[in-house]
């Protein structure tokens, strides 16, 4: 195997662990009565805290290396949030950094990149914020692009199942390209990362798809008829954040639909590029839903997409058929 990029794969790693337990420690002290407050507290500091950790991780390892990352400190800084600034630096110092208010907000905005240098790291610190709050899935999604290819992942899901007997919770799905794909339990992320490898069915009537929990981030209806359309029975499993990218990798499932539900909506870097290498890396394709390659070299969007579509290859083909199919119809 070659180790081009076994820095950054290492440095990624441990980078999105940090964050990830400062994730888990945040969304374990979450009471039912915030959520039934709809109060978003929890998730405000978790997110700010977790893209400080990361930032700060990638500065300290590769410091000419620009991030562009989901938040940014300026509702921090003067207004609705500062009244969070010391409950972030109490998560960071938990979490074994020297910080203090300025320099949270330092690390935060590191995080600060429009996307135009030729090689920078893209960050997600807390996808799947609904889940978060529900105290379900989530994930941490950072990734490397150079030239606008994805080379180097790392995607922490902090509730889902490593499957290694250990009973903790969490894991670390990772890719480098061309090298392959990999899991680390989020526990002991010094363990020997192991390969993972996505389904190898064709059988379509026996797929398992998975897709969102908000139907405002995917079209529940339409991935239903496209399901009757391929002749699958079996319910759709609904996850928050790109823990859907992570079962498509293990083979836990087949297909991972992503419908647009707006026109005018364009998909985010930092929501897709941790989880489309682990996938393409499992043996699995990503493509959007008229079958065109996910465009990574335009700044923060998918400017040239519109949806999802994630299988593990075998189906690939067969799915698109039934998604053009299934738009088409509804456009007319
Ligand atoms: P998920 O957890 O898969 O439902 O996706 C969460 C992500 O959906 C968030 O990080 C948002 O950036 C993204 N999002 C927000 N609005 C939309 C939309 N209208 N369509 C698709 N994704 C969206
Ligand atoms: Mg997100």
């Amino acid at each position: 195997m070659s180790d081009s990029f076994s820095k950054e794969h290492r440095v990624a790693i441990e980078a999105v662990a940090r964050a990830a337990r400062v994730c888990q420690r945040v969304q374990s002290q979450i009471q039912p009565e915030t959520l039934e407050k709809k109060d978003r507290s929890p998730v405000t500091i978790a997110d700010y805290a977790s893209q400080a950790i990361v930032c700060h991780w990638i500065r300290e390892s590769f410091p000419a290396d620009p991030v562009l990352a989901e938040e940014d400190a300026i509702a921090l800084r003067d207004g609705e949030s500062s009244q969070f600034l010391d409950r972030i630096v109490e998560e960071l110092v938990a979490g074994g950094l020297g910080a203090t208010p300025e320099l949270a907000v330092e690390w935060i905005d590191l995080g600060g990149h429009d996307g135009s240098a030729s090689r920078f790291w893209t960050l997600d610190p807390i996808d799947g914020t609904k889940g978060f709050l529900r105290k379900e899935q989530f994930a941490v999604s950072l990734a490397l692009l150079i030239d606008g290819v994805i080379q180097v992942a790392a995607l922490a899901c902090p509730n889902l199942d490593p499957q290694d007997g250990s009973g903790a919770p969490g894991v670390i799905l990772s890719a480098v390209r061309g090298q392959g794909a990999w899991t680390t339990p989020l526990s002991n992320i010094d363990a020997t990362p192991q390969p993972i490898r996505v389904t190898a069915t064709s059988d379509i009537t026996g797929c398992r798809v998975c897709e969102s929990v908000e139907s405002g981030h995917s079209d529940h209806s339409q991935s239903g008829q496209i399901m009757q359309e391929l002749g699958i029975t079996a319910e759709a499993v609904r996850l928050d954040s790109q823990a859907k990218y992570a079962v498509v990798a293990r083979g836990e499932a087949d297909l991972y639909l992503r419908l647009p539900t707006r026109k005018d909506y364009r998909e985010k870097i930092w929501d897709h590029a941790g989880g489309v290498l682990v996938v393409e890396e499992a043996g699995g394709k990503a493509t959007d839903v008229d079958g065109k390659e996910l465009d990574f070299s335009l700044g923060s969007e998918l400017a040239n997409n519109r949806g999802v579509v994630v299988t593990n290859g075998h189906i690939h083909d067969v799915v698109l058929q039934a998604v053009g199919k299934c738009l088409a119809d509804s456009n007319s």
